[in-house]
């Protein structure tokens, strides 16, 4: 059937209010915020695309599972379908229950990460980053140069270059503990990874004995772009490409709080019983009794449904084409993104639309920030304020290659009404142009900084120059 719009394959049963505050108001808001909107009230925005992390609106299905979650303080009915159903859809032996996904990466790191090692991944997602430095390893960033260009457009950009990775091994050695592979590569732009990558990534590990882990949050829009663009995987289902793409790992950590639909949750599985049962340990001092892990047994009742209904090809089409209608929104009014556009977001290149700010100015920041205060849209900047980092071998600081504004579309929530408002709204910010000014930090945290660190416009003076 053809359509204009992606027709959402669904009915809205409950609704939630949402006001635009008057200008000054945001103004207000921006300035005690100190120009970092993770700490701008949620009431006083009107259109959140933040993140898409434990934003999704749940199923009817999934409140039902919630009223009849077993509470039981071991082996509850909701764990027995949490582990089934991740078994099932993953493959792995081993379930390990967390809150969410970087607390499923902490667990797996604090087995086998060590200081001095190496972690190479396409691209580290950055609590997964911030997971591998805080044991003093490096984490090595390894995706194809396709997936560093943001105007090219390419089906598989998140794929990870495997002579990166071969050169890795030759530098490294046995310094290198695992390898990851990002699903979607939520850094790069939110791009799929190929299963004929993963094929050559997971023989690539196997050779030099090293297991292959998938970060694996939006495993089920990954298998979707394969059925889309990967030649030979038309017919199958999403479901089908999915496992087949897991086989290819050892194991994964998810944060469910993407595909799984739920609002909290997490999760590490894998085969190796040995690893396992050290997570086990640890997971009983940090998280709770394997069989809930800081979750409620509501909490895994959701999950399990939730990892059910995102399966469904007519919910993955419409969620895949609404994320893309964005962009075609945007390319209408010339603003430019990262191409082609993700699964779950669509990242704006404040690089080439805010030229004169350099990185050291986070031109990313002053863009969300303006898209703040002129809309009440929140965005998260993905550049320098959230990855610049200190380079392994040389010491010197250094920025990501690409200063990325990131619109994540939250699963099920908005209409295409909101989000034409949104495009429309990053047009009127990209024709600011050079009045738009530059940010400076007034105080950062040692790690994740981005989350609590203060700014403002450089010089004390307005973000937006009269
Ligand atoms: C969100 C995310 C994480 C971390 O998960 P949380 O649930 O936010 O702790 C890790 N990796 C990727 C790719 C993610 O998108």
């Amino acid at each position: 059937m053809d359509r204009e719009l992606p027709f959402e394959p669904y009915r809205t049963k409950v609704v939630e209010r949402i006001h635009r505050v008057p200008r000054e108001e945001r103004e207000r808001h921006l300035r005690e915020a100190e120009f970092n909107v993770f700490k701008i009230p949620s009431d006083a925005i009107y259109v959140d695309l933040l993140t898409d992390s434990g934003t999704s609106a749940m199923s009817d299905r999934q409140w039902a599972a919630m009223m009849t979650g077993d509470e039981a303080y071991a082996q509850s009915r909701s764990w027995v379908d949490f582990e089934s159903t991740i078994q099932r859809i993953t493959g792995y032996e081993h379930v390990i229950p967390c809150h969410q996904g970087r607390a499923a990466e902490n667990l797996l790191f604090g087995v086998l990460v060590r200081e001095q090692h190496v972690v190479p991944n396409n691209i580290h997602f950055d609590t997964t980053r911030a997971n591998v430095e805080f044991r003093g390893a490096v984490a090595l960033d390894c995706v194809c140069d396709e997936g560093l260009d943001p105007l090219l457009e390419a089906p598989f950009k998140g794929n990870l270059s495997v002579e990166k990775l071969e050169a890795a091994f030759a530098k490294y050695g046995d310094r290198i503990p695992f390898v990851m592979l990002t699903i979607t590569n939520n850094s790069g732009g939110g791009q799929p990874v190929s299963l004929a990558n993963a094929r050559e990534v997971s023989a690539s590990c196997h050779a030099h004995g090293v297991p292959l882990f998938l970060d694996c949050a939006r495993f089920a829009e990954n298998a979707w772009f394969i059925k889309r663009r990967e030649p030979g995987q038309q017919d199958r289902t999403v479901e089908e490409i999915a496992r087949e793409f897991f086989e290819q790992a050892d194991g994964c950590t998810m944060s469910a709080k993407k595909d799984a639909l739920v609002n909290i949750g997490g999760f590490v599985a894998l085969n190796d019983g040995d690893v396992a049962g050290s997570i086990s340990e640890r997971l009983i001092i940090q998280e709770g009794f394997p069989t809930y892990g800081g979750l409620a047994g509501r909490d895994l009742a959701a999950v399990a449904e939730g990892l059910r209904e995102v399966l469904d090809e007519e919910y993955l089409t419409y969620r895949i084409e609404q994320v893309a209608r964005v962009g075609e929104r945007l390319d209408r009014h010339g603003v430019p993104y990262l191409r082609p556009a993700g699964g779950h977001a669509i990242y704006l290149d404040a690089k080439s639309m805010l030229s004169h700010i350099p990185p050291s100015g986070f031109p990313g920041v002053s863009f969300t920030a303006a898209l703040y205060l002129e809309a009440g849209i929140r965005a998260c900047e993905i550049g320098s304020l959230m990855f610049e980092h200190t380079d392994p071998d040389s010491g010197e600081l250094v920025s990501p290659e690409m200063e990325l504004v990131r619109l994540a579309i939250p699963r099920r929530v908005y209409s295409h009404t909101q989000l034409d408002y949104v495009a429309d709204a990053c047009a009127r910010v990209r024709d600011l142009g050079p009045r738009l000014q530059p940010l400076e930090i007034v105080w950062q945290p040692p790690a994740l900084r981005h989350f609590l660190c203060r700014l403002r416009p450089s010089g004390g003076g307005h973000l937006i120059a009269t």
